[in-house]
């Protein structure tokens, strides 16, 4: 195959980071996979939360209707007392050093989210584990989002938005310190499964900008090579200032909706803004991404 030109990698609708019913996302893995085709989706990675259930099924669809599709995870990472994620895109879902590496973080999930519970009802909402464990397809990975529809469909918030604004953050009722993965573990298991290495929603953390810059320091020794730029999260003005970071640090920029379903996300599957064109494409980087400009190139005939 010939180099692809920059300008036909560009012009892909690609999607590189999404959630499913196997973490926090409301579509299970087959219907998320069809939305994002109905949308017109060309490149697509499932990236839940620390799991990568979803990665068969998802793939298994993207399949049968000659979708390319990359097999992601998106890793809890404490830094500097804040929660960062970490994207991996291109992961081997068999790899034993991801799976056990994962298998860690998800086994603390359980105790956090009963802890959560009963700091919930020492400010008078009960059985809120309970009320979690209902929306959660998945029962090793019960989230704060859980959490959250919960304590919308109970009439104590009137959406999942302002629940973080009252509950489940640092000070607020119903937050529990946890530690996951360390930052260079979390990029270390994406590396060992041949994956490449993502910041997910840089303008997300509560971090000093001093921090900030250590946080890259260290994922770039670490062997992290790109960051979400184009994010679903991610103000017009957010976006420029971590393209900026992307061209000063010579890192690979993506594009993401983090989509979690229409319910709750701002941007849908597939609908997300162009990346900045000076900037190189991470999913320039992904095997299947040969694949999603082959198919272009036969629609367009
Ligand atoms: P956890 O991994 O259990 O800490 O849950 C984190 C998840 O909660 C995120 O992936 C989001 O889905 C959701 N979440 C966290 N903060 C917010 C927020 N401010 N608004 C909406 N959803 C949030
Ligand atoms: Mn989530
Ligand atoms: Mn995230
Ligand atoms: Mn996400």
């Amino acid at each position: 195959m010939s180099v692809p030109s920059a300008s036909r990698l560009h012009a892909l609708n690609v999607d590189l980071h999404c959630h499913s019913t196997v973490s926090d996302g409301w579509l299970e893995p087959e219907a998320l996979v069809l939305r994002a085709i109905a949308n017109g989706v060309e490149l697509l990675a499932l990236t839940d939360h620390d799991e990568l259930g979803g990665i068969a099924p998802a793939q298994g669809v993207a399949r049968a209707h000659g979708l390319a599709f990359v097999p992601g995870v998106e890793i809890s990472v404490s830094f500097a007392g804040e929660t960062v994620h970490i994207v991996g895109l291109g992961v081997d879902p068999e790899c034993a050093e991801l799976r056990a590496g994962l298998a860690a973080l998800c086994a603390g999930r359980d105790g956090r989210a009963r802890r959560m519970g009963e700091e919930l009802a020492r400010v008078g909402i009960p059985e809120a584990f309970a009320g979690a464990c209902r929306f959660a397809r998945n029962p090793a990975l019960v989230s704060r989002a859980h959490f959250a529809r919960h304590l919308v469909a109970s009439g104590v918030m009137p959406d999942v938005k302002t629940v973080f604004d009252h509950y489940l953050v640092r000070g607020k009722p119903g937050f529990v310190e946890h530690r996951w993965a360390a930052l260079e573990e979390a990029v270390g298991w994406i590396r060992a499964a041949g994956g490449v290495a993502v910041v997910a929603h840089p303008a997300r953390y509560r971090l000093s900008s001093i921090a900030l810059g250590e946080l890259f320091d260290r994922f770039i020794a670490a062997g992290g090579e790109a960051v979400e730029v184009v994010a679903g999260a991610h103000t017009e003005d957010e976006m420029r200032r971590f393209a900026s970071v992307a061209r000063q640090r010579g890192l690979l920029a993506s594009r993401a909706s983090d989509f979690h379903g229409v319910q709750e996300s701002m941007v849908d599957v597939g609908r997300c803004n162009p990346l900045p064109a000076d900037l190189e494409p991470v999913w320039s980087r992904l095997p299947a991404t040969a694949a999603a400009l082959a198919a272009a190139a036969s629609s367009a005939r």
